[in-house]
């Protein structure tokens, strides 16, 4: 597990919200006048975030007219897996105690923080853009406050736009091994919007122009995901249209469940990034792998919510075995109290893949980033410097 703590890493498909602290969240039930009695301690079990109490929380929400109490009652109340419908709910959940400015500022400046420890190196934080009219807040102020975020990380530098370039070669000493030098240890980190599956046309579209307008601050990518159960892909493909013709690099979340007609149309828009991939049939696992579309692998979450039946049966291991390009990621490692390190460490002991064959996949994650090819060489040359480290 240390080693692959110390592995420097790459991280390309982590969801801002789903990589919340539990203690973070925490605070900010507290702060909800008159819920404070109410809260009581973030217990993880086996791996599953359990609030206690929130049933009483969300009724109190559910009482003011925020949340429909009865939706989220027996998905909190869930002591096992949760399917990932019923995650949704959860997000929804909490989307309403996390989206105003401060807070959302909070949470990526701890976000970051949080996967600097675990020593990755370059971050690909993908966020759904949010209004709310009542917090004064537009789905550009939204990104601003993640932005404010990223400038507000103390225990490492974050170079998180392209105006932002370094000439000292990126260092990749654990940040435990960096005593009170943390200032040395630097990070990637580039935004990836986010298109939720209920939003319309027209409010896909907006994500998609303010992508663009914000190319300069660290927006790479845009990412289409939400609840997959929810939406048409027509809804949406003018808008991952528009960014492919903008040249905006796009990630879709695909086969999450096995809707047939959406995952044909995904994999014939070939965008250049695929999640998950996990409800495939032949023929679609045939043409995904002649396409070579690089696949973001998240076991814990899969496995969480019933896309894979197991780790051990996880299409992890046809994608590797047939050199198909994949990176490993966390998805949510709030939510399913997982990390990137956690995910190699998975990946060794379920599928016994050797140190340096691990080493081989935080390498090769350096070919799918959205980021230009500045980034991906520093990146390369501090990995060769890692190897000798490492290896
Ligand atoms: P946010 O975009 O609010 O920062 O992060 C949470 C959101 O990411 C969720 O509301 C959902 O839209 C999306 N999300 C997080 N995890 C998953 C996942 O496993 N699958 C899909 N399809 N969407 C997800």
């Amino acid at each position: 597990r240390e080693w692959c703590v110390a592995l420097p890493k790459v991280e390309l498909h982590a969801h801002l919200n789903g990589s919340v602290r539990n203690s973070t969240l925490l605070s900010v039930l507290s702060t909800i006048p008159h819920l404070s009695p109410l809260i009581s301690v973030v217990i993880v079990l086996s791996g599953l975030l359990v609030l206690d109490f929130p049933a009483e929380l969300a009724k109190q929400l559910g009482d003011r007219g925020v949340i429909v109490f009865e939706d989220v009652k027996d998905v909190i109340m869930k002591a096992d897996g949760r399917s990932l419908p019923e995650c949704f709910k959860l997000f929804d959940l909490f989307h309403m105690l996390t989206t105003d400015h401060d807070t959302v500022t909070r949470i990526a400046k701890e976000v970051v923080e949080d996967f600097a420890a675990e020593n990755v190196v370059y971050l690909e934080i993908r966020t759904t853009p949010k209004k709310n009219a009542a917090k004064g807040m537009t789905k550009r102020s939204y990104v601003d406050a993640v932005i404010r975020g990223l400038k507000a990380v103390e225990s490492v530098d974050v170079l998180f736009d392209s105006n932002l370039t370094t000439s000292e070669p990126l260092s990749c000493t654990p940040m435990t091994e960096l005593d009170n030098d943390t200032r040395k240890k630097k990070i990637y980190v580039r935004l990836l919007l986010s298109i939720d599956r209920r939003e319309t046309t027209s409010a896909a579209l907006d994500t998609v122009n303010l992508a663009m307008e914000m190319k300069d601050q660290g927006v790479i990518g845009i990412d289409l995901s939400g609840n997959p159960v929810v939406g048409e892909w027509e809804t949406y493909l003018p808008a991952l249209q528009h960014a492919k013709e903008l040249g905006i690099p796009i990630t879709i979340h695909c086969g999450e469940v096995p809707n047939r007609k959406e995952i044909q149309a995904v994999l014939d828009f070939c965008p250049q990034r695929l999640g998950h991939v996990c409800c495939l049939n032949d023929d679609e696992w045939k043409q995904l792998k002649s396409l070579k579309i690089p696949i973001e692998i998240c076991l814990t979450s899969n496995v969480m919510t019933g896309g894979a039946p197991s780790l051990e049966l996880h299409h992890f291991a046809d994608l590797y075995n047939a050199r198909h390009p994949l990176s490993l990621c966390t998805d949510d490692s709030g939510l399913f109290s997982t990390s990137l390190s956690n995910e190699y460490y998975l990946v060794a002991a379920t599928f016994g893949l050797s140190k340096s064959e691990l080493f081989q996949l935080a390498q090769d994650a350096v070919h799918f980033v959205f980021a230009d090819d500045d980034v991906k060489s520093s990146l390369r040359r501090m990995l060769k410097i890692a190897e000798k480290r490492l290896m």
